[in-house]
């Protein structure tokens, strides 16, 4: 359904960080971003609403479901997926083969569905899984968020067992214990020698 990423410049590559609701994807990201200018944050489009202090083209790019669309036929999109069973998200597929092109290896904040997505379009691609030290711990990770509500938590809940089943299609598995030993263990793999680039 989607087209091969084109080739990229040295040993730049994609990685794909995945794992369920609230462990911490987000926040690893960010900080891979505030350390490693050298490796390109992918910046998804979503029909969600944004939240409280998201910004638009920082966080996501925020659109309608016309525009989706508009993306999807264009063939603007690596990948996308319905997450939750509720709103939309992709990726942009110009800035990253933009930066691949560049030298610069990109990472994916993405759910599982999309991961898969980006395997099948590369490959090469280096897919991480971030682990919770626990269940329990992601449930209090999420409850102390407070950014959804009862419903919005279960449904997440939900697709956190789904995500976390699959955990052994990933190359790699990171528990997230604290954000900065995380995002240390992700870049390491992102620089180690592609496990699947003999089948690009
Ligand atoms: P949130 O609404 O909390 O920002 O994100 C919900 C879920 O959507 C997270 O699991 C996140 O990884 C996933 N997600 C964000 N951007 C993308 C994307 O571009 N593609 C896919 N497949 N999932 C995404």
């Amino acid at each position: 359904r989607f087209p091969p990423v084109r080739p990229r410049a040295g040993r730049s590559r994609l990685v794909v960080l995945a794992g369920p609701t609230a462990v911490g994807k987000g926040t690893v990201a960010a900080h891979i971003a505030a350390h490693h200018p050298e490796i390109h944050l992918s910046v998804s489009a979503t029909t969600r609403p944004p939240r409280p202090g998201e910004v638009d083209g920082t966080h996501y790019y925020f659109v309608d479901d016309d525009e989706f669309d508009r993306m999807i036929a264009d063939g603007e999109l690596l990948e996308f997926a319905t997450v939750h069973n509720r709103y939309r998200y992709g990726t942009p597929r110009r800035p990253i083969e933009a930066a691949l092109a560049d030298g610069r290896s990109v990472l994916l904040e993405i759910d599982l569905q999309g991961a898969r997505q980006v395997r099948a379009a590369d490959p090469a691609a280096t897919l991480v899984f971030l682990l919770p030290p626990s269940w329990d711990e992601l449930v209090e990770r999420l409850v102390g968020r407070g950014t959804e509500d009862d419903e919005e938590r279960a449904r997440r809940l939900r697709t956190a067992k789904v995500e976390l089943a699959a955990q052994n299609e990933f190359d790699h598995r990171v528990v997230n214990d604290t954000v900065a030993e995380a995002a240390r263990k992700v870049v390491e793999l992102s620089e180690a020698p592609a496990r699947y680039s003999s089948r690009a």
